[in-house]
């Protein structure tokens, strides 16, 4: 049975091609971005970025001149989703010029491959495009699929492809990406007569068609050989019985993963950009850390060698007795990998002529026995490639061994990779936003100012869970914010409620860093007549669940041991009463006071605690008809009443929203309470 599936729909090429113009450049890649898409769906053909795709076609210029092109993937495109403004139009002819060099700078070549775009505005050229461009078929298609990183990296990686394809692949050696590696490729495709594809060691595959149907079922077919290959040679897993049934609980992994977050953070400097984890703790992924060769297997490298830039060459093996031994151990651990890596790049770095800048030398990647697979990064989405490569590595690294080896590139080459020229000139280039990698949890998220809180925090770079009682109510949140954000339906006045609210931020994200307690409900009526069940159920949901929230999230920023903060929303009712509104003020007076008992009691772990007085905010608290209602009470309308404040302007949901953020970058504020009311001397705080 073949695992790799021929998606190709006559019906459906017809339909793009009739939909894209009619010239033969259009008709072309409507047929280019189909199999592309094919192709990009795949994980196991292309893991991100793991490939790439061209065609060679005809366009016309301004003078109505006919002109030869290369369209070729655009860098930050994906294969999956590739669109025809992806492709970027090159000039072929001054790409062809190129092949009479003997050398040509990377920096010059991405120059050239600018300065012959058809369209200026395009992203970049794949940096495989002179390869793409010495070829000389129509149609070319480059992956990095599982089955084929197996079989480049094996040690005897030309007999197997021999024994699989005959004379229809050649091998080529292995060289780094750019122009030599395109060079020789080429070289190797014209002394080789009746091949269908090449065989990059150590890197991956080409292959080619005279039509995009004809190189796409090549690539299923030609794939499809590899995996059967492979399947032949597959034996069991190889697991140590001793370590079989150590696998952590749910319990274990969260504080596992809170030390690991803190040892990681521990490492860097005060205000560093927090790490955010991403783990996978799937039995193929658990049953492969127990092997008894993990060690080595861990030593071993990567792939294919452009995972080097988001895997680093190695990832921090954390075994089982490590892990037990808790934070310390771990802590030693890092930085006995701290010390590896900068010995690695002191050692690379001095053959290297061009000077070159050390990367972050912590792990990007760890494997922690009995837990998983974690991805280690400055944003959760980063976290999760690193991951999906650490998962199609493991697999290579499995079927290797049972197929003769694993044998990737060496650690010069893997350096060379990570410092490359072109990879060094974009450091410090991306902006990093003022609280990335930070995860931040907000209650009460699905009403208007927990959305605005969330959008505010989304805006500055941080990670968000929204929790909310509604979920419904969450999915319109999420709409709202145009993202798909992690969400939570819990109660937060539910018995258990906050640990569940830390346990679900634990297992997406490694830990917390921003409490920002929001939910709350008015409860009116006056104190003669209100019954104390009224009173009690206010308390529950203005009081307690903040409690209880600053309890749970306490544990965990101690337990991780950076610092971390508590933001809550007060309100002016805890300072200045309103008329038939002591049911709400009184738990919130309480709140008030926890706010500074919390600073005190936090302040010599780092923690701060802040809060908001906001004041006639429109949102599920406030609604219409109760502005309506404390308006008439006023003798007012409603935008009077609204705009009742020192500034005579109605204070709105980001207002407040601002607030949360401002408190969370004042890094020498603790016990404060800021006011967002628009101005309200009855309400000052002295
Ligand atoms: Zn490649």
């Amino acid at each position: 049975m073949s695992v790799f599936i021929n998606d190709w729909q006559d019906d459906e090429a017809t339909r793009r091609r009739s939909e894209a113009g009619p010239t033969i450049f259009e008709q072309d890649l409507a047929d280019r971005v189909y199999t592309s898409q094919l192709i990009g769906l795949v994980p196991d053909l292309v893991m991100h970025g793991g490939g790439n795709t061209s065609c060679k076609t005809t366009t016309t210029d301004l003078f109505g001149n006919k002109v030869d092109v290369l369209c070729v993937k655009g860098s930050g495109w994906d294969l999956g989703t590739i669109q025809a403004r992806g492709l970027p139009a090159v000039r072929l002819a001054p790409l062809l010029d190129l092949r009479k060099l003997d050398k040509l700078s990377d920096e010059d070549m991405v120059n050239i491959q600018r300065a012959n775009l058809i369209d200026s505005t395009s992203p970049n050229p794949s940096v495989e495009t002179l390869l793409h461009a010495f070829l000389p078929q129509k149609f070319i298609d480059h992956t990095h699929a599982t089955p084929f990183l197996t079989l480049a990296n094996l040690p005897h990686a030309k007999e197997a492809m021999i024994e699989i394809f005959g004379a229809k692949m050649a091998l080529v050696p292995y060289v780094m990406p750019g122009f030599e590696l395109a060079k020789t490729a080429a070289l190797i495709y014209d002394q080789s007569s009746e091949i269908e594809g090449l065989l990059l060691e150590k890197h991956g595959y080409f292959t080619w068609g005279q039509s995009a149907k004809e190189s796409y079922l090549k690539v299923i077919q030609h794939t499809n050989m590899v995996e059967e290959w492979l399947n032949q040679h597959r034996a069991g897993p190889k697991v140590q019985a001793a370590s079989l049934g150590k696998r952590l609980g749910e319990r274990e992994v969260n504080s596992f993963l809170q030390n690991l977050r803190g040892g990681l953070m521990n490492a860097l400097s005060e205000n560093a950009t927090p790490p955010v984890l991403h783990l996978i703790s799937s039995d193929t992924a658990l049953d492969f850390l127990d092997r008894d060769d993990i060690d080595l297997l861990s030593k071993a490298g990567v792939a294919t060698p452009d995972h080097v830039i988001r895997t680093k060459p190695h990832p921090l093996l954390l075994r089982s007795a490590d892990i037990k031994k808790g934070k310390p151990q771990i802590v030693k651990c890092i930085k006995a990998y701290i010390k590896d890596y900068e010995k690695y790049f002191a050692r690379h770095s001095g053959v290297s002529l061009v000077p070159k800048k050390m990367l972050s030398p912590l792990p990007n990647l760890v494997w922690a026995q009995g837990v998983g697979l974690i991805g280690v990064a400055s944003s959760a989405s980063a976290a999760k490639v690193v991951t999906d490569l650490a998962q199609q590595n493991i697999k290579v690294m499995a079927d290797g061994v049972d197929a003769g080896g694993f044998h990737p590139v060496k650690a010069q080459d893997l350096f060379d990779l990570e410092y490359w020229s072109l990879e060094q000139a974009k450091l410090g280039t991306s902006l990093m936003r003022p609280l990335q990698g930070h995860v931040v949890v907000v209650t009460g998220g699905a009403g208007a100012i927990g959305q605005a809180i969330a959008q505010k925090f989304l805006e500055a770079g941080a990670e968000i869970l929204l929790v909310d009682n509604r979920e419904d109510s969450l999915g319109a949140a999420c709409e709202f914010l145009r993202k798909d954000v992690e969400t939570l339906a819990v109660d937060v006045t539910d018995m258990g409620a906050a640990e569940r609210i830390v346990n679900h931020a634990t297992a997406k994200f490694g830990g917390v860093d921003v409490l920002v307690s929001n939910a709350g409900a008015a409860y009116q009526g006056s104190i003669i007549e209100m019954d104390q069940k009224s009173l009690r159920d206010s308390f529950e949901l203005n009081f307690f669940a903040h409690f209880a929230l600053a309890q749970a999230f306490g544990k965990v920023f101690k337990t991780q041991g950076f610092g971390g903060q508590m933001l809550f929303n007060v309100s002016k009712q805890a300072v200045n009463p309103g008329k038939n509104f002591g049911a709400y003020g009184l738990p919130k007076a309480s709140l008030f006071f926890l706010v500074r008992q919390l600073a005190l009691e936090f302040g010599g772990d780092g923690i701060r605690v802040n809060g908001i007085n906001a004041d006639r905010i429109r949102s599920g608290l406030l609604t219409d008809d109760l502005i309506e209602e404390r308006a008439k009470a006023r003798g007012v309308d409603v935008p009077s009443y609204l705009a009742g404040n020192l500034l005579r302007k109605e204070v709105e949901a980001t207002h407040v929203a601002n607030g949360f953020v401002a408190l969370a970058l004042s890094f020498r504020t603790t016990g404060h309470v800021m006011t967002v009311d628009g101005g309200n001397v009855e309400a000052s705080l002295r």
